[in-house]
């Protein structure tokens, strides 16, 4: 019979993006939509960026870039690597993509063997656990809630380590809490990390510079796992460029050589002049990030008061990234206009339909009972869109 693969069947649709794409197409049609789905800076990626690309196309950077990258962007990254996380890498150790994404899958199609467990703390960026269902690997979930601020505790991670554990994935700052792990915590997590030698850490930084506490340490800097420790990075979030698709890989040789191999059968290496506008956003000024940094902890300000105002909703206080991750459970069995809100999920569709915000279900990231919420967009939009949830959930 002709039909869609087993593999493809069991994989999930991307709720961001489905729900980003709802939207899109209810305002299509008229509906003053405000969306805080999908998670991505509203900013225009910055000028001197842009420049950066046109010269690329003047300058002929249209051909077959290598498979992981322009040497002159790799190196770019290791220079903003040893000044950001004091970490110093070699340019083989660094693998663009299109994308974190690709960057995040290549290394998951790469290491996980059939049956291979992965360790990931939930609530849970929404592609890891398909990524994980791909290459065939067994996702092990580990619950932290609201009550711990979303962190995985060194007891919590020992107590899920198997003989079959091959991966750990951390993400911090974090999609969808914004929950950051201080040094001290991610120093507790490597202490029982370092005692499993045959577990490789996948330290998804993307939000690194959205972060508002002040410390940042990366993953890869602990001497303890460095040489089994991939860090995943990239523009999209921290230069406003999640349409140019630029991120990559910091990892051990033997995962970096892996990754190239598997990227060169499957989508060559990443667009030369995106490659060319990121190798700008590493080498240019700095300052852009600190400043979209400081809005988006002003916003961070105004959604928590909103958010706190609303009855029945619980928040913790996000350190980074641009996430709402409220717990709205005791909005779950009301019935409104003779609808039963039996889940999360219905929740959002309620809130789509009537209040016209676009959210994503915390189902999405292994959390039943909480909605996603970005705030990566204006105040006027936050203030208005946080009324409108208000008077739709009274
Ligand atoms: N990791 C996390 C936690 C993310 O939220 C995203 C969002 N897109 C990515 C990776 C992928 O980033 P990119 O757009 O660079 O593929
Ligand atoms: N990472 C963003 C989000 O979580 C972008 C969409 C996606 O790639 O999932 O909304």
């Amino acid at each position: 019979m002709l039909e869609v693969s087993q593999r493809i069947q069991a994989l999930a649709p991307s709720a961001t993006l489905a729900m980003s794409q709802r939207s899109n197409e209810l305002r299509a049609q008229g509906v003053d939509v405000i969306n805080m789905s999908v998670g991505e800076p509203d900013f225009d990626t910055p000028h001197h960026i842009k420049e950066a690309a046109k010269r690329a196309i003047d300058e002929n950077y249209t051909r077959y870039t290598p498979v992981p990258g322009y040497m002159s962007l790799r190196k770019a990254i290791v220079q903003n690597l040893k000044e950001t996380n004091g970490v110093e890498y070699q340019p083989e150790q660094i693998v663009v993509s299109n994308g974190a994404k690709q960057g995040l899958c290549n290394v998951i199609l790469s290491v996980i063997n059939p049956g291979d467990e992965v360790i990931i703390p939930t609530p849970a960026w929404v592609s890891y656990m398909e990524m994980v269902k791909l290459a065939e690997g067994k996702n092990v979930l580990v619950p932290a809630g609201l009550e711990q601020d979303f962190k995985v505790t060194p007891e919590q991670l020992r107590a899920a380590i198997t003989p079959r554990t091959r991966m750990i994935i951390l993400c911090s700052p974090s999609n969808p809490t914004g929950s950051v792990y201080t040094p001290d915590e991610l120093q507790a997590l490597v202490d029982v990390i370092k005692d499993y030698p045959d577990i490789l850490v996948m330290a998804d930084e993307i939000y690194q510079q959205i972060n508002y506490t002040g410390t940042f340490r990366s993953l890869g800097s602990f001497p303890e796992i460095a040489d089994r420790v991939v860090v995943v990075n990239g523009v999209s979030k921290a230069y406003a460029m999640t349409g140019w698709r630029i991120g990559f890989i910091a990892a051990p040789l033997w995962v970096a050589k892996a990754t190239t191999k598997l990227q060169g059968q499957y989508t060559s290496g990443a667009s030369s002049i995106a490659q060319k506008a990121a190798e700008a956003a590493y080498l240019g000024p700095q300052e852009c990030v600190k400043e979209m940094c400081a809005v988006f902890q002003r916003r961070r300000d105004l959604i928590v008061e909103l958010a706190r105002q609303i009855p029945g909703v619980k928040v913790n206080v996000p350190q980074g990234a641009f996430y709402l991750f409220p717990d709205v459970s005791s909005y779950i069995g009301k019935t409104v206009g003779g609808r039963e809100i039996k889940s999360s999920g219905d929740l959002c569709m309620y809130l789509l339909e009537v209040a016209h915000v676009a959210t994503v279900d915390g189902a999405a990231f292994c959390l039943p009972g909480y909605i996603r919420l970005s705030y990566a967009t204006s105040d006027d939009n936050i203030r208005e869109a946080m009324r409108r949830i208000r008077e739709a959930l009274a």
